[in-house]
């Protein structure tokens, strides 16, 4: 029997009011899975920053006892924008935030098209919410079992990550990654190997059924239900789905798993 960890479900936000509506529906169906939280991503790139504070606040009022965590990314950010919207969800009472670096698009990082007050870390943007904010917020920064794909080794990204935690951050949320072991070995806090996104093996099924989708779709449930409950047997803290606001693979996922 395996204890059922809290479920959290990332969200993006939608540009029109049609995909809007559809999320409506989209956050109906998830509710019988008792959400921890919905985390709302933002888009360092700048175009729909603003969507994602409209979500924010839809959810504020309506997400029922879920936790609403907005993403909030400083790359290519100035300190002033940064500070008006923590302000905002102050206001709105928001409790947690994910503190992310981002990732703008690689000719404007090399044009270096930024603010010139501007914040490049993570780390950085944890201790600027600590500066100006204290403890009012709870942080959640991002965490990486398969190291991130810039870090320059696996220790780096480790002691990385410690640093962002030594700096104010209280939690993490991982990467999706595709084999549970990373995440053991993340935990333990030793050494790792880098591997591939993918395994070799997922990505030979995968093409086997490149013209088969609903083969494609159950494998893909199999696979990530499975490693879910290698995860959960472990008692991880939580499970926090992106869900490219698509209910379906994680309502069945979580329903193969109990919940
Ligand atoms: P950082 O923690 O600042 O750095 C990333 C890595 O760089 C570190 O792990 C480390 O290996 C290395 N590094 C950085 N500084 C140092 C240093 N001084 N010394 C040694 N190593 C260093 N992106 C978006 O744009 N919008 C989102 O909404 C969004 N949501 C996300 C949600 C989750 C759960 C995750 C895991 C990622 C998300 N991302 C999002 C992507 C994220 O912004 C990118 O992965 C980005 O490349 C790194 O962001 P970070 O906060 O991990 O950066």
């Amino acid at each position: 029997m395996i204890n059922l960890a809290p479920i959290g479900i990332e969200l993006f936000p939608p540009n029109t009011p049609a995909g809007f509506t559809t999320l409506q529906q989209t956050l109906q169906q998830f509710s019988p899975l008792k959400i921890r939280h919905y985390s709302v991503t933002y888009g360092a790139g700048g175009s729909v920053q603003a969507n994602t504070q409209q979500l924010v606040n839809y959810l504020q009022h309506h997400a029922q006892h879920a936790t609403v965590v907005p993403h909030l990314t400083c790359v290519g950010a100035d300190k002033k924008g940064l500070l008006t919207l923590l302000h905002t969800y102050d206001d709105m009472g928001i409790d947690t935030i994910l503190t992310l670096r981002g990732d703008v698009p690689a000719a404007r990082y090399f044009a270096q098209v930024f603010p010139e007050s501007t914040i490049t870390t993570a780390k950085d943007l944890v201790v600027f919410v600590r500066q100006h904010f204290g403890e009012r917020f709870n942080l959640i920064v991002a965490a990486y079992p398969e190291i991130h794909p810039k870090a320059i080794s696996a220790k780096a990204d480790i002691a990385y990550l410690k640093a962002k935690a030594d700096a104010g951050a209280g939690s993490a949320i991982t990467q999706y990654c595709y084999n549970a072991d990373a995440y053991f070995r993340l935990v333990d806090d030793l050494q790792r190997l880098q591997c591939d996104e993918i395994p070799r093996w997922i990505l030979l099924r995968l093409q086997d059924y490149q013209d088969d989708p609903a083969s494609l779709k159950a494998f893909g449930i199999e696979v990530v239900s499975q490693l879910c409950e290698q995860l959960l047997a472990a008692s991880v803290p939580g499970l926090h789905f992106y869900t490219m606001n698509r209910v379906e693979p994680t309502l069945t996922i979580a329903r193969h798993l109990g919940y």
